[in-house]
Order: structure tokens, then sequence, then C-alpha cells
């Protein structure tokens, strides 16, 4: 117990946050309230803005797509709380415990903050732009030096909190940018 405890619950953390930050930029037109988007809020017991907030949300924040920052943000901070919950649980050394409690801290502010960035981007290309641009996601997935890397890790797909640290904080997986 252990570390390795720690570290399942670390890549859970950066797993359930980048399922959240995907199916909110999946929300069109921004701030509608598609199924799966439901149904997540759902799932971790988040109540939905009634109608009208939901739309003065993404016009106040200049969204092209995606749901309300509100709702990725009570969807977040469950995430986190459910992971602080389990770490209480865990023994672990202290210094471990410590940087623990720092990604739970940083995860909801600074997922937001990329999510926000992606949801207010202009499509490139019109009306299609979101799938070309989705599309080259994919593929610079498979190749380096691209700046998707500042979104998600190429290891175990997490979100990326600091995009200028190459270091992925939940599964220590190094990006080379060369
Ligand atoms: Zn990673």
């Amino acid at each position: 117990m252990s570390k390795d405890a720690l570290q399942a619950l670390r890549l859970e953390l950066g797993r359930r946050a980048a399922i959240a930050v995907d199916r909110a930029l999946a929300v069109e037109p921004a701030g509608s309230l598609p199924e799966p988007w439901r149904q997540l809020l759902e799932s971790l017991q988040v109540t939905p803005l009634p109608e009208q907030q939901r739309y003065a949300s993404v016009q106040r924040d200049r969204f092209h797509r995606g749901a309300p920052t509100e709702e990725l943000r009570a969807c977040l901070e469950a995430i986190s709380g459910g992971a602080r919950h389990e770490l209480a649980g865990l023994s672990v050394d202290d210094a471990l415990r410590h940087r623990a409690h720092g990604l739970l801290d940083a995860v909801v502010e600074q997922t937001l903050a990329r999510y926000r960035d992606e949801a207010a981007a202009a499509p490139a290309g019109g009306m299609f732009g979101f799938a070309m641009a989705s599309a080259q996601r994919k593929a610079a997935a498979r190749a380096p030096a691209n700046k998707t890397y500042a979104l998600r890790c190429p290891h175990c797909g997490a979100v990326r909190l600091r995009p200028e640290d190459l270091r992925c904080e939940f599964c220590d997986g190094k990006t080379t940018l060369a």
C-alpha cells in the first residue's frame, strides 16, 4: 500500500478529468444539453444549470462550443473530491500525500483554464472545423513535436495541467518536443 495505489489513483484522476473535458467540449451548440453530457452530470450528481443560465454562461465565456464552465467545474470538483476521499484511506508517506494533494488542488482550476481556451477557440475551416481539428489531433498524437501535447498526455491521455511542464503530473511520463 502504497505507492502503487497512489499511482493508480493519480492515473484514474487524470483519466476521469480528461473524459469530463472531452464530453464538455463535445457539447454543440455551446450551452446545449446533449445526452452524453447530461449522463455525465447525472453520474457525478451535478444538477444541470437552468436553460437560460446555460446560454448566458457560454455567451459570457465566448464559447464556440462546450458546456457551461460552471457545470464542468462542478464535475471536476466531484471527481477531485472522490479522489481526495480515496487518498485519505491510503497509507502513504507524507511527501507523497502532500504531492497528491497539490495535484488535487490543481486539477480543477488548471483543467478549467485549458478548457476555456479550447472552447473559446474559433473553429478553423467552417462547419467541419471541429471534426477536422479532431482528426488532426489524432494524427498529431502519433507524431511528436506538436502543440497537441499542450492538451493531452500522450502516455496516459490525461489533461495537461501545465503545458510548459514536460512531465505529466498524472503518470510522470515525459513529452519530447524534439
Ligand atoms: Zn500522463
